[in-house]
């Protein structure tokens, strides 16, 4: 049962709660693996039929903005055996995740429930909405 377990995560305090829920499954179930991705957006932009990509050196910012997420949960996995990070570098967060998912037949997604968004009225944000829409494993929200 979750062999494998993908977290996503974005920095935000609701994915810093996913992130220790995540720690405490992976320390029950000591033989699962668990994976953190953080996809970086590198703000390709889509008119028309024109697709403008941005300049190398705000894809640099980007790049070097998202392994900044990501180093602040590596440091907290680092005693964790069977516990990596990856950055996935693209588009929309939620198809990228839900396709990571899987093409590597993970068996759990955990997501918070919110991110960096500031509108918070909804239960959901937008990334986490279509992951539970979508996915075709068990996904568990974290608040
Ligand atoms: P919105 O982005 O719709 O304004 P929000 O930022 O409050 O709202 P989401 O972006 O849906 O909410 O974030 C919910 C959860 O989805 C996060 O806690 C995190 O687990 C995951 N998530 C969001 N963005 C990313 C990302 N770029 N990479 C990995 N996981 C992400
Ligand atoms: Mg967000």
């Amino acid at each position: 049962m979750f062999g494998k377990i993908l977290l996503a995560y974005d920095g935000s305090e609701t994915a810093k709660n996913a992130l220790e829920q995540a720690m405490e499954m992976k320390i029950l179930l000591p033989d699962s693996i668990l994976e953190i991705v953080h996809v970086a957006q590198l703000n390709n932009i889509v008119v028309g039929d024109a697709f403008i990509t941005s300049s190398a050196a705000v894809q640099d910012e980007l790049h070097d903005a998202a392994e900044a997420v990501l180093d602040e949960a590596r440091q907290r996995i680092a005693y964790l055996g069977l516990a990596t990070t990856t950055l996935l570098e693209g588009g929309a967060p939620a198809q990228m995740i839900l396709d990571y998912a899987e093409a590597n037949l993970f068996d759990l997604i955990i997501v918070g429930s919110r991110g960096l968004g500031t509108f918070k009225e909804l239960l959901l944000g937008s990334v986490s909405y279509e992951i539970v829409q979508h996915a075709q494993i068990p996904v568990l929200v974290v608040k």
